[in-house]
C-alpha cells in the first residue's frame, strides 16, 4: 500500500473514531398552553426533530440541521413562528429569528418580517452573506429579496388561531404577560433547535411571531443574540422561549452559558438560570442547552414547554413537568 492511501485511511479511521455522537434538541414554545393544543405541539416537535436529525446523520452541518428543525416548525400551525405566528395590535404578523454559529460565533438575525415565510433562512443567509449580524423591518425585505427569497402574501402567514388569539387579548389581555395571549385556542409557542454536528460544532436557531397584542415595532429577545440563541464550540449552546422582555434584560441564553463555562453542568446551567430569571423579574420561560460534550438540559418555569431530542437511536420528547416519553427511531 503507498503511503499516502495508509495516511489516508489512517486519518479516515482516527476521524470515525473521534468523531461526536451528533445530536439535535428542540423546542416549541414555554406558556400556559392548554390541554387541546398538547397534541399538536408534540406530534410537531416530532417530526421537526428528525427533519433536523435526519441532515446531520448524513454527515451535515450543525446549522442546516438546526435550521430544517426552525423550518417543519414555522410551517407548522401549531407554533408561533412562520404561518401562524401570532399578531400584532394591528392584527399584522411581525416576525423574528436568529441563528448562532459555535465555531466562529458567527450569528444572524431578521426583526418585524412581515411577509416570508421562513424568517430563519433569513437570519441564516445574514450569517453568511452579510457584513451585519441583525438587519430589521424593511432592510431585512431588501436584504432577503436581494438574496432571492420571494415574498407571500402577509395575510396568507395568518391563522383562525392567531385572530382569536388577538381577539382573546383585546378582550382579556394583560400586556406584558406571554402567557395571556396563550390561554386560548391559539396557545401557540416561539420554536427553536440547538446541535452539535459529528465534528463537534454547535449551532442554534430561534423563530417566533412575540407576543399577540404587541405593539406595533416591538422587538423581543428572540433575535437578540445572547437572549434567545447563543452558541460556542467551547462551550454549548442554548435556544430560549417565554416572557421575551424579563428574557432580553437577563440576558437567559448568555447567562446559562457563562454558568457552564464555569463548570456547571448543562441541566443544572439551565434551570439555575430560567429559576434566577423568574424569581428576579417574576415572569416565566424556558430554554434548551447542549453542552460542548453533548449533555442535555431542558427547563421551563411556566405551565408547560414541548420539547424533543435524538440522540442514541432514540427519540425523548415532552411537555409537562418532569415528563420524558421516548420512541425508538432508527435513521431511514
Ligand atoms: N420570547 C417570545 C417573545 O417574547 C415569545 C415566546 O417565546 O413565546 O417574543
Amino acid at each position: 500500500m503507498h503511503s499516502i492511501t495508509l495516511w489516508t485511511s489512517l486519518l479516515f479511521l482516527i476521524n470515525g473514531y473521534f468523531a461526536m455522537e451528533p445530536i439535535i434538541l428542540i423546542h416549541g414554545g414555554a406558556g400556559d398552553i392548554p390541554q387541546n393544543r398538547v397534541k399538536g405541539k408534540l406530534d410537531g416537535v416530532k417530526v421537526a426533530v428528525i427533519a433536523g436529525h435526519k441532515i446531520l446523520a448524513q454527515g451535515g452541518s450543525a446549522l442546516d440541521a438546526v435550521e430544517a428543525a426552525v423550518l417543519s416548525m414555522e410551517d407548522d400551525e401549531n407554533f408561533n413562528a412562520g404561518y401562524g405566528s401570532v399578531l400584532n395590535l394591528r392584527g399584522e404578523v411581525a416576525m423574528e429569528a436568529s441563528i448562532m454559529r459555535g465555531e466562529d460565533l458567527n450569528a444572524g438575525a431578521v426583526t418585524l418580517v412581515k411577509d416570508f415565510p421562513h424568517p430563519i433562512s433569513i437570519a441564516y443567509k445574514v450569517l453568511t452573506d452579510s457584513p451585519h449580524s441583525f438587519i430589521g423591518g424593511e432592510g431585512a425585505k431588501l436584504f432577503a429579496l436581494d438574496k432571492g427569497f420571494t415574498t407571500v402574501p402577509p395575510e396568507s402567514l395568518i391563522s383562525e388561531n392567531a385572530k382569536n388569539a388577538l381577539e382573546e387579548f383585546l378582550q382579556h389581555g394583560e400586556l406584558g404577560r406571554t402567557e395571556i395571549g396563550m390561554k386560548n385556542e391559539g396557545g401557540v409557542g416561539t420554536v427553536g433547535a440547538v446541535a452539535i454536528d459529528k465534528y463537534g460544532h454547535i449551532a442554534v436557531a430561534t423563530s417566533t411571531g412575540g407576543m399577540s397584542g404587541k405593539a406595533v415595532g416591538r422587538i423581543g429577545d428572540t433575535p437578540l443574540i445572547g437572549s434567545g440563541t447563543y452558541a460556542d464550540d467551547n462551550i454549548g449552546g442554548v435556544s430560549t422561549t417565554g416572557h421575551g422582555e424579563s428574557i432580553l434584560k437577563y440576558c437567559l441564553a448568555h447567562s446559562i452559558i457563562k454558568l457552564m463555562e464555569n463548570g456547571t453542568d448543562a441541566n443544572t446551567a439551565t434551570k439555575e438560570a430560567v429559576t434566577g430569571m423568574t424569581n428576579r423579574l417574576k415572569n416565566t420561560a424556558g430554554a434548551i442547552t447542549l453542552s460542548k460534550n453533548g449533555d442535555v438540559g431542558i427547563y421551563f418555569s411556566s405551565k408547560r414547554m414541548s420539547w424533543a431530542y435524538i440522540k442514541s437511536n432514540k427519540i425523548f420528547y415532552g411537555i409537562e413537568h418532569n415528563q420524558i416519553l421516548e420512541d425508538e427511531y432508527r435513521p431511514s
